[in-house]
């Protein structure tokens, strides 16, 4: 995109042929020459627009995500977990699908060209990206307050894909791996403590699900991945199922770090917390064994925590008896 800034009074292209569109261009070159590509990639970086062959049978599956600093990340998060963070919650989307990953673009609004940030970015970014052979075929790059705009795009069988309008009464609720952690670094991190290289860990460098989502494909009814906290995206799950769901508080997986938390904390995170970008999904009871399968299959732990209900509303159920009181749920924009 060719833009015009007012500044000082004169009009300057930032993007042509002035020192610091060249900039822009040596950027792009970097990424370029760092980004590897796949068979049905006909064309990638370099020309207006990416060419891709999408088999046929095949849904294509787009999710977008943006980052912004010091909203999604802390403001000292390294280059290289910001990279990887930026795609991990966009291929988590996909995950949630039960999509397979294929191709992406990045928006990039840097507040300087800094070459070894974008190294450093790169190296995460492009790790999490050969992971999951997802290909990097085009972006934007522009001045701006640090901010990462990922799209991705995933393939699925029309028949196969998981929506969050699927969740039957009677389903057992499930989530994958544990909740809360990174939600437990930010309080850490939050109130000046020494965060746990664990919690942190779980934070900067999420696992997105993806042996997970294609796992459960045909065995699952609704899905979703946790992005703002089990209550509020399982409430999202309800209203699009027309459904109201039973959660109980004390089947709530918790990693080894996230028990040294008093339990009242600790579910609290685990119900309320964001960004562990594990998947929750519903399905039958007669799914149980096959979900036990799949879960030894693909090494992510399964957990079944609740089940769906007639209603409206998320219900949070303590075993113990004991009264508990739903703590304000998860994070909201411009609330
Ligand atoms: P245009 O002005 O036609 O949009 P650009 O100069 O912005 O082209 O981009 C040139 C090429 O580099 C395009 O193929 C674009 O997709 C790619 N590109 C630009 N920025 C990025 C980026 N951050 N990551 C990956 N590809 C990028
Ligand atoms: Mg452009």
């Amino acid at each position: 995109m060719h833009v015009f800034m007012a500044r000082g009074g004169a009009l300057e292209s930032i993007v042509t042929d002035s020192p610091r569109g060249t900039a822009e261009f040596d950027l792009i070159a970097r990424i370029r020459a760092r980004a590897f590509t796949r068979d049905d990639v006909i064309l990638g970086i370099g020309d207006d627009a990416a060419l891709l062959k999408v088999p046929s049978g095949k849904l294509l599956v787009v999710a977008t995500d943006t980052l912004n600093s010091g909203v999604h990340f802390p403001v000292d998060t390294a280059p290289a977990d910001i990279g990887w963070k930026a795609l991990a919650v966009n291929l988590s989307d996909l995950a949630a699908m039960g999509a397979e990953p294929a191709w992406c673009t990045l928006s990039l609004s840097l507040p300087g060209a800094d070459a070894s940030w974008l190294d450093g970015f790169l190296d995460g970014f492009l790790e999490l990206a050969n992971r999951y052979r997802i290909v990097l075929v085009g972006g934007d790059t522009t001045r701006g307050p640090l901010s990462v705009c990922v799209t991705v795009h995933g393939l699925v069988d029309a028949d196969k894909a998981l929506r969050r309008d699927a969740a039957k009464v009677g389903d057992d609720i499930w989530v994958t791996g544990t909740l809360g952690d990174a939600a437990a670094a930010l309080v850490q991190w939050q109130s000046g403590q020494a965060i746990d290289p664990s919690l942190r860990q779980r934070l900067d460098r999420p696992t997105p699900r993806i042996e997970a989502g294609l796992a459960i494909a045909g065995l699952a009814h609704a899905c979703i991945d946790i992005s703002d906290g089990l209550l509020v995206d399982l409430g999202h799950v309800c209203v699009a199922s027309g459904v109201g769901a039973e959660i109980e508080v004390d089947a709530l997986p918790s990693s080894a770090a996230l028990l040294l938390f008093d339990a009242g904390q600790r579910q609290h995170l685990q119900a309320s917390g964001g960004d562990d970008y594990e998947l929750c999904f519903t399905a039958p009871t007669a799914a149980r064994a096959g979900i036990a399968g799949v879960a030894g299959k693909c090494g992510v732990a399964m957990t079944r925590i609740g089940r769906i209900v007639e209603g409206a509303r998320v219900h949070a159920i303590p075993t113990d008896g004991s009264e508990w009181t739903q703590p304000k749920a998860g994070y909201v924009h411009f609330a």
